[in-house]
């Protein structure tokens, strides 16, 4: 059996792909479609995408399924093809992944909140969960990320689902802002909180992604790292989106600056590290560079 990706954590930094919305619109992305309708109406301009981060130096690439439980896919009446669209999603990834390279599962939240905020019920969420990485899994995913997760609860709900539907080992990144009193998530869970709680369920890796900037995800590395010893995954955002005039978004945190803070996640003890919203394989390769 070839390496893990966990093999491969314990040798050196792990390097992950950047935003990936941006990448799609690039392509002639309409706004306002389904993205995971792409992995299979538009697999070539999906695979350019996996691909040019795999060129840059991405040691793994996150599959086109961020919206693609069947809650998140339901406005887009697509909700009966979860299991297809997350397969080819992983499929497609997989196609253009040099060998000794990973393709990990994307799982974004719902977008929904659980009772009593919301409509939803903890099962509901783990069953949309689970079909989603049933797909992931099946398309031959070599490991699940379940990302940009606000709620504890809603990403524990996750993890039950996907473990229910596969064997691949599950990693989860809450999303975190920071505020007076430290890193809290939208929901109100600490760091600790739901450091404490990833322990106690064995999940392998964690971390955080999304929202921050470089230099406050260097910071929420450091607190991190100082209450878990499990491997961390950090993916800053390149700063805070603006919209334009003419509706097109830009981050403001430039590449210069954005790279400046990445050495200080490193040595604040991040294992894996990849960009977020505003970055793009520019940023990856020139992280590829800084870190090695
Ligand atoms: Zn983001």
């Amino acid at each position: 059996m070839d390496a893990s990706i966990l093999d491969l954590m314990k040798q050196r930094v792990v390097l992950l792909d950047g935003g990936f919305g941006t990448e799609l619109i690039r392509h002639g992305f309409p706004k306002g479609a389904c993205p995971e309708a792409w992995n299979v109406e538009k697999p070539e301009a999906v695979k350019a995408i996996h691909k040019s981060y795999f060129d840059a130096g991405s040691d793994a690439v996150l599959t086109n399924s961020f919206g693609g439980n069947s809650i998140k896919l339901a406005p887009h009446h697509l909700e009966k093809r979860c299991y297809e669209l997350n397969k080819a999603a992983a499929t497609i990834a997989n196609e253009v992944k040099p060998k000794g390279r990973f393709v990990g599962g994307s799982m974004g939240p719902t977008g929904k909140f659980l009772q009593p905020e919301g409509e939803f019920s903890e099962l509901e969420f783990e069953k949309a969960f689970a079909e989603q990485a049933r797909g992931l899994a099946d398309g031959k995913a070599d490991f699940l990320l379940i990302e940009t997760q606000y709620d504890l609860r809603e990403a524990l709900a996750a993890l039950r689902g996907a473990r229910t539907a596969s064997k691949l080992p599950v990693f989860i990144t809450m999303t975190f802002s920071r505020g007076p009193r430290g890193f809290f998530t939208m929901m109100g869970n600490s760091v600790a909180q739901c450091l404490e709680a990833f322990e106690k369920e064995g999940v392998p890796v964690v971390g955080a992604n999304c929202t921050l900037n470089s230099s406050d995800m260097a910071e929420l590395v450091k607190d991190m790292k100082e209450k878990t010893r499990l491997p961390i995954i950090a993916q800053a955002n390149a700063g805070k989106p603006a919209l334009s005039a003419g509706g097109e978004v830009s981050y403001s945190q430039g590449l210069e600056d954005y790279l400046e803070h990445i050495p200080r996640i490193k040595e604040n003890g991040a294992s894996v590290i990849g960009g977020c919203c505003g970055t793009n394989p520019d940023y990856i390769r020139r992280m590829a560079e800084v870190l090695k």
